[in-house]
């Protein structure tokens, strides 16, 4: 577990030639965190995951406060995947007294969960822009689970010339479908189970897709119609170009994927799917 201060020292120690992979978390770790802790192993020589949960992506009645906090279970899952290090920065090494510079995404950042959630992702993209500043890895890996972020966090490296490559890994979900989150621990046995609907929605999209089935409208609805039967509020479920995230038109001709948000109870959950075109 270390610091700032200790994360500088421990990359002296290391073989100047190794290849650093970088797994930035807010913890609360599950079998999705660790799937990028397996995926940085085999792409890179050394891994180092860093737990903060960052305040300034949370809105004022959002979750900072009840954020799950499993420090010790984390350390222990980190240490028994194998992990080289564990970068733990406080709130006032990331934030120091009059910290006052933000990145700010104008188009990507808009749709989906930032119009829902306007400060969200001026929040993530600025704790990510300062973690890989700090660690300073040679590849970044995030979840497609959080498919909008991870298109982000690629576009501001791009944007940025960051030197860093970013890979995008496939969402771990649970047997019968629910992708894993650390948030899936605030619902209520009931809710649980509601909260299949969104991947039953999206496998049923899956199906009408496979079977040729293009109009945008007739994806979008079927799965509002699963999630709604099973109590769950949708937030917005849209379909985007794959590369970009522009809307995608009345019909599909590119790569594109759906991105939706769901409430069960007071618990917000998020989902996606790509859509491939061969
Ligand atoms: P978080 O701790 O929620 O900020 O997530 C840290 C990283 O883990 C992000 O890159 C997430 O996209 C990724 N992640 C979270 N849940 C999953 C999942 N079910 N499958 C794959 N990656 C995930």
């Amino acid at each position: 577990m270390i610091s700032v201060k200790e994360l500088q020292q421990f990359k002296r120690g290391l073989a100047s030639e190794g290849k650093i992979g970088f797994v930035p978390t807010m913890g609360a770790l599950h079998e999705g965190h660790l799937s990028l802790v397996q995926q940085a192993k085999k792409n890179c020589d050394h891994v180092i995951v860093s737990i903060f949960v960052n305040p300034k992506q949370f809105g004022p009645s959002e979750d900072f406060a009840r954020y799950p906090r499993t420090l010790d279970a984390d350390c222990q899952l980190l240490s028994q995947a194998g992990v080289d290090a564990v970068f733990l920065p406080l709130a006032g090494e990331v934030y120091p007294e009059g910290f006052q510079t933000f990145v700010v995404n104008s188009d990507m950042s808009r749709g989906f969960c930032g119009e829902f959630r306007p400060h969200f992702f001026g929040g993530v993209l600025t704790v990510v822009l300062k973690l890989l500043n700090m660690v300073g890895a040679n590849e970044v890996f995030f979840g497609k689970k959080d498919y909008q972020q991870y298109k982000l966090v690629a576009r501001m490296v791009d944007d940025f010339s960051i030197p860093v490559i970013v890979t995008g890994c496939p969402t771990v979900r649970e047997s019968d479908g629910l992708a894993l989150s650390s948030r899936n621990k605030y619902l209520t046995e009931e809710e649980r189970a509601q909260a299949v609907s969104i991947s039953s929605g999206l496998n049923k999209a899956l199906a009408l897709w496979k079977a040729g089935e293009r109009k945008t409208l007739a994806l979008k609805s079927v799965i509002e119609k699963t999630i709604e039967a099973a109590s769950g509020r949708v937030e917005y479920c849209e379909l985007a170009d794959a590369s970009n995230l522009l809307p995608a038109p009345e019909k599909i001709s590119t790569n594109a994927v759906i991105l939706l948000a769901a409430y069960f109870g007071q618990t917000r959950l998020i989902d996606n799917l790509e859509l491939t075109v061969v």
